[in-house]
């Protein structure tokens, strides 16, 4: 029987990290980090997730500045919106909630944000930054599966790490930050041939796929860590992650749930890149 990562534990450990800096900031330099959340539109995932970034940023002492935008917002006006926030010193970070409407290119709004406040670590400036190794921000998804896979105690270095998913803000930086870590690490997708002999090789095993219990018993090795990116909305209403949980369970020796394990270490690194842009934009660091 697997070992359970509880995402909700390691979570609330990070956050009340960040919470115990910003009140000392706070102290001694008499401001707080502050995030813009924009949100364009009426996605009802989209205002969960903003909403629950607001809980978190009272939660560790931040101040959180909402932009809510209309369904017909041009690109222009989005742009200008950015260019402000840009100018705002007391915005430290700003994240323009993805998906946005099909008017706007979200490409146009990730390079406008200034790479210095992009604390969702997607202009191309931080990618690039994470390629080399050189980063300020990580993206937050990827970051929070590290945490994860730190709080087993199982060592990165040398295993087979195995991703399956290539996108921009999950597969490619998740697989980066493994092999930045040293780990022995094979990106797979949708055109990988026999998918199982592949993953069943892992140590490690990332699931980004975006399919519900995608990942089954026969693709995992006995005793790896697997860990579940997934958030798949089930036609009952119900979140199921991409690894088919009751089967691989008893073969794993670590593995997330969904929900309760990647899902809140997104947002509490977030809150991690905020502070960090507080402390760099402040000379801080
Ligand atoms: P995405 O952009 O749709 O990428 C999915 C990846 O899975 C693609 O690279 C695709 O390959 C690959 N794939 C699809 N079918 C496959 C198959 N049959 N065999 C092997 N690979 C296959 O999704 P994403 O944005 O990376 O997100 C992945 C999942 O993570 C989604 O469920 C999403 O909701 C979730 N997510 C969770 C969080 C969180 O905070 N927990 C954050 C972000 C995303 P190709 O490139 O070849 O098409």
């Amino acid at each position: 029987m697997a070992n359970l990562i509880d995402g909700k534990q390691v979570s609330t450990a990070v956050k009340e990290q960040v919470r115990q800096e910003t009140e000392k900031l706070a102290e001694t330099y008499g401001k707080r980090p502050g995030l813009a959340v924009v949100i364009v539109g009426n996605n009802p995932a989209s205002r969960v997730y903003v909403n629950n970034k607001k809980k978190a940023c009272e939660t560790v002492g931040f101040q959180s500045f909402e932009y809510a935008l209309p369904e017909d917002t041009t690109q222009e006006e989005l742009l200008e919106l950015v260019q402000t926030l840009n100018a705002d010193p007391s915005v430290n970070g700003i994240l323009v909630q993805l998906p946005v409407p099909e008017q706007i290119d979200d490409k146009a709004i990730i390079n406008a944000i200034s790479s210095e406040k992009d604390v969702d670590a997607f202009h191309p400036e931080n990618v690039g930054r994470i390629m080399i190794g050189d980063y300020a921000f990580l993206p937050c998804t990827p970051a929070g599966v590290m945490e994860l896979i730190d709080f087993t105690g199982v060592e990165i270095s040398g295993k087979k790490c195995v991703v399956i998913g290539r996108s921009n803000i999950v597969g490619k930086p998740m697989a980066m930050l493994l092999l930045h870590r040293s780990g022995t690490v094979t990106i797979c997708h949708s055109r990988t041939q026999d998918l199982a002999s592949v993953t069943r090789q892992a140590d490690i095993l990332v699931a980004a796929v975006g399919k519900a219990n995608f990942v089954t018993a026969d693709m995992v090795k006995e005793g790896a860590v697997v860990i579940d990116v997934g958030m798949n909305r089930l036609e009952n209403g119900k979140l199921c992650g991409d690894v088919n949980f009751a089967e691989v369970e008893p073969k794993a020796s670590w593995i997330t749930p969904v929900p309760g394990g990647v899902g809140p270490m997104t947002i509490a690194m977030l809150m991690k890149n905020t502070l960090t842009a507080f402390k760099k934009q402040n000379g801080l660091v």
